[in-house]
């Protein structure tokens, strides 16, 4: 057995420092009933815990390292950044260079304004959307989650779905009122609410692969419909590709479903695990944020020279290649979780978009988060416990996806096959 010694003494002293002894609540390992891990470096894809327990890491911090932990040159960069400068609060070069590429690369970005977060990047597009249309109501998928903004903590998923607080407490219910929901890939749905209420819709706002209720890919005429309505109704149709973005693509979910949306939600791949958002469209729309139009949007750090220089280096090493290599990895861990689980009998569906994965603990289709949610949180719980005890380290919730990155390879997910294999074993007795 792998002691957890430190981390249990850490996180001891943790949950007097900070409210549940964490700073964001997934990493209070709750779904999986154990004390967290504490981490302590990372080199590649292997991460090792202040305990001195090593792990293939399939979190990468939630999806930006897709390069790997300490990738040598996204540090000698950052390195070379930080001794020039940290930080000015005026335009430096590196933000036209971020700006640049990622232009050059996704179909529907014209413009575009850095942030710190993914939720100020929700946050914002939202504001944006709304300030441009003159329309409060905006149209939100079950499951999905798009950061803690108030208007977007409604049926939310990740770490709320994982926790069972998916409408929190302190969103006024004069916002909420404004969010309306329906389940993920349910056009149908979705038509209805745009046949009551399309004149009143801001912004339809939804992850093209959702991430946050596990792995989910829109059926294939999904995305599309939603491009359709929201063009009919004159409505801001926002792709949230905080976890999508040069995660499932090259040029993006967009680009891979050939469906451009009119505003862009970036974050996580493009500040290459510094602290990074952004938010970006048509020029006709971005163009109304302040100072070139009325729609106010701010950041001390926004544009920040270490966190643009990072997501360069990790975007300009990203080649089509790349993704190739993901897909062939993510074939051989699916094919290797679904013998393993099928040769003992563990129920299982497997969802993917590229090198983002989805492993459920039922036999039923996933589908949305009413789909997601059958999934055998128990099974879940011991399967992760298991997998860490095999040096295998999985984001510690059902409803979060797996990440791979060009560190990744064969024989890291040959051992995690193997692990597999193991724990199933143990797991059917
Ligand atoms: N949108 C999506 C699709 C996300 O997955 C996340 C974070 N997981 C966010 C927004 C929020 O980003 P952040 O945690 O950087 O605020």
């Amino acid at each position: 057995m792998r002691s957890y010694e430190k981390s249990k003494a850490a996180f001891a002293e943790a949950v007097d420092l900070m409210p549940g002894g964490v700073n964001s609540p997934v990493r209070a390992f709750k779904s999986v009933n154990m004390d967290p891990i504490f981490m302590e470096s990372g080199q590649g894809a292997i991460i090792k815990d202040i305990d001195g327990n090593e792990y293939i890491d399939y979190v990468l911090s939630w999806g930006p390292l897709i390069l790997g932990h300490s990738e040598p040159n996204v540090v000698k960069a950052i390195q070379e950044q930080a001794a020039k400068a940290t930080s000015f609060g005026a335009p430096s070069l590196s933000e036209n260079k971020l700006a640049k590429l990622v232009m050059d690369r996704v179909p529907g970005i014209e413009m575009i304004r850095f942030v710190s977060s993914g939720t100020e990047a929700t946050m914002s597009a939202l504001r944006l959307a709304r300030g441009y249309t003159g329309r409060d109501k905006i149209l939100k998928f079950e499951g999905s989650y798009h950061g803690h903004g108030d208007s977007l903590l409604i049926k939310a998923g990740s770490g709320v779905a994982t926790l069972g607080l998916p409408d929190s407490p302190g969103v006024p219910a004069d916002i909420a009122k404004n969010t309306l929901t329906v389940a993920y890939n349910d056009l149908a749905s979705a038509e209805l609410v745009f046949e009551k209420y399309g004149k009143d819709l801001a912004a339809v706002i939804v992850e093209p692969v959702a991430g946050n209720m596990g792995v989910v890919p829109p059926k294939p005429e999904f995305l599309k419909g939603l491009r359709e309505l929201t063009e009919k109704h004159g409505t801001v149709l926002i792709f949230d590709e905080v976890m999508t973005g040069f995660r499932v693509d090259y040029n993006c979910a967009q680009g891979y479903y050939g469906v451009t949306p009119d505003l862009t939600t970036l974050g996580k791949v493009i500040g290459g695990g510094l602290p990074v958002g952004a938010f970006a469209g048509k020029r006709e729309i971005m163009e109304k944020i302040a100072p070139a139009g009325p729609i106010y949007q701010a950041g001390t750090l926004s544009g920040n020279p270490l966190a643009m220089t990072a997501g360069y280096e990790t975007l300009s090493r990203l080649t089509k290649e790349s993704y190739e290599y993901f897909k062939k990895l993510g074939d051989q861990l699916e094919a290797g979780f679904r013998e393993a689980a099928g040769k003992y009998n563990i129920p299982h569906t497997v969802n993917r978009a590229g090198s983002m994965i989805g492993f459920f603990f039922t036999n039923e289709d996933v589908v949305d988060f009413e789909s997601a949610k059958t999934s055998d949180l128990e099974l879940f719980a011991e399967y992760f416990k298991l997998m860490a005890e095999e040096g295998i380290f999985l984001p510690p919730s059902q409803f979060e996806g797996l990440f791979i990155s060009t560190a990744h390879t064969e024989e890291h997910i040959a051992k995690t096959v193997a692990a597999f294999h193991k724990v199933f074993e143990k797991l059917a007795r």
